[in-house]
């Protein structure tokens, strides 16, 4: 698999990584095929995820400039075709207590809101586009898979009541059985905003409706080379250049070091992976997940989950650390084995669908929306840490203010600083590695 961290592009013209997602979406929609020639323009996405078809959408929309975007391989070919397709009140993974403690109330507030704000965002694009997403009902539990978690959901909850004016609630552990049936359930932290549809439907659906409003989104098309000189950026594809006056980047956790020396360095890509179950029988159900909504839970190394339409089961958590790692098929058994753990009904599941994909961290765990320094008019969103459905759209719509002019769209100081690099580069891997050992052992007490 592709390793941001060894591979200088993700490839050229590379199809989707196969799972549930791309054979449920139906026949994709067209786009401009590869760069030919030389193109010039005011300004150029590298990317195709949400961010960046977010940022086209919204540059075309609501100020009148048509960009073109860029793609290596095909539209939503990351992390935005192939995530666990929950659109929640999230972005970046600052526990809400520290998130206060670091920055005040005001602050964390502000952020809050923004982080409302962006699933806004998506729930118009879906509504203004018609996207037929097959949005599920609103409905987020976060759940304590053990029993001295538990004090720490009901302050959690009293932070977002009290703090944020938020109408989170706790749930029980005998009151959240109705939903999460099973162990490891001893109860829940409530949110009663944020939805799960199909992600590449949705990715899907701004596409159209970015092309739809003037821009242009040309597949096949890896930034191989990019050359900068008198506030004029030339983007190297194999098919054409694209020379551009303002440059977005928007490649999160699929960003090589090799695609500019500013932007080097300044996300971790961490691998995340996800099994689709066989449909369920209608006794299974009952005692796994009867209803919809979006799970994940309390663990270090946390799972996320939820029942499809067709009654499978999708899961999903952390898994390799290095690309060359990811096919191992022991990641996939342990994501199984954490599935059967929380519904012992499910044992020895038939597993019909297993992928990965890979989220950004940023140094400070939080995503920015900023001017890359260091180059004319460059600006790169990212660093969701596998919280980015909602907020990477609700990023590309601020990028496209920041293009036309507004220095900072919002009032959130450090969600407009840019990311600092990580130190100790070489041994990234090596800290990681560590890290998730620490983390497994303080899950498995
Ligand atoms: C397994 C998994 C589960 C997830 N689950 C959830 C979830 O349930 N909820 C949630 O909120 N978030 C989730 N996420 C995270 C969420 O999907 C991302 O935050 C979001 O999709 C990021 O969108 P993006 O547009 O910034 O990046 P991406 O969608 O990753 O797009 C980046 C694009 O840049 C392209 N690219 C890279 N380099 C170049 C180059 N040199 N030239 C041209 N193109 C290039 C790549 O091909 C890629 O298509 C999950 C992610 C994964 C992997």
């Amino acid at each position: 698999m592709y390793d941001p961290l060894v591979s200088a592009t993700p490839g050229a013209g590379m199809p989707h990584s196969p799972s549930y997602w791309v054979d449920t979406a139906g026949e994709a929609p067209d786009d401009d095929g590869p760069v030919s020639g030389a193109v010039d323009v005011e300004v150029a996405i590298i990317g195709a995820g949400y961010t960046g078809l977010s940022c086209a959408l919204h540059l075309a929309r609501d100020h009148g400039i048509n960009a073109v975007v860029l793609e290596a391989n095909q539209v939503a070919w990351g992390c935005s075709g192939r995530n666990g397709s929950f659109a929640r009140i999230s972005g970046g993974r600052v526990p809400l207590a520290q998130l206060i403690k670091r920055y005040g109330a005001t602050r964390a507030k502000a952020y809050f809101e923004e982080m409302s704000d962006g699933l806004n965002t998506v729930r118009g694009l879906i509504r203004d586009g018609a996207i037929a997403c097959d949005p599920q009902p609103d409905g987020v539990y976060k759940v304590a898979s053990h029993a001295s978690h538990v004090e720490a959901l009901k302050h959690e909850v009293g932070l977002y009541n009290d703090v944020l004016n938020y109408r989170a609630e706790f749930v029980s552990g005998s009151q959240v059985h109705s939903v999460h049936s099973g162990a490891e359930a001893f109860g829940a932290l409530y949110m009663p905003d944020g939805f799960s549809m199909h992600p590449l439907k949705l990715a899907w659906g701004l596409h159209r409706m970015a092309r739809t409003a003037g821009a242009r989104v040309h597949t096949s098309s890896p930034v191989m080379e990019w050359h900068s000189s008198n506030g004029v950026h030339r983007l190297v594809t194999p098919g054409g250049v694209v020379t551009a006056r303002k440059v977005v980047v928007a490649t999160n956790g699929y960003t090589s070091p090799a695609l500019n020396r500013a932007t080097a360095g300044r996300v971790l890509p961490v691998h995340s992976q996800i099994i689709v179950t066989r449909p369920l029988t209608s006794e299974e159900k009952r005692l796994s997940l009867p209803g919809s909504e979006c799970m994940f839970d309390t663990r270090n190394l946390l799972s996320y989950y939820r029942r499809l339409p067709d009654d499978r089961i999708l899961f999903g958590g952390r898994s390799a650390i290095t690309g060359r790692e990811a096919d191992d098929p022991r990641h996939r058994q342990n994501l199984h084995d954490a599935l059967c753990r929380k519904f012992p009904v499910l044992a020895g599941i038939e597993v019909d669908y297993n992928w990965g994909g890979w989220v950004a961290v940023s140094e400070n765990s939080l995503p920015f929306i900023c001017r890359v320094p260091g180059l004319d008019n460059v600006y790169a969103g990212g660093g969701y840490a596998g919280s980015g459905v909602s907020f990477s759209v609700q990023t590309g719509k601020r990028l496209a203010q920041m293009l036309t002019g507004t220095t900072q769209p919002t009032s959130i100081d450090f969600l407009h600083q840019v990311p600092k690099r990580f130190p100790f580069q070489p041994f990234l891997r090596l800290g990681q590695r560590m890290t998730y050992a620490w983390y497994r052992f303080k899950d498995s007490q």
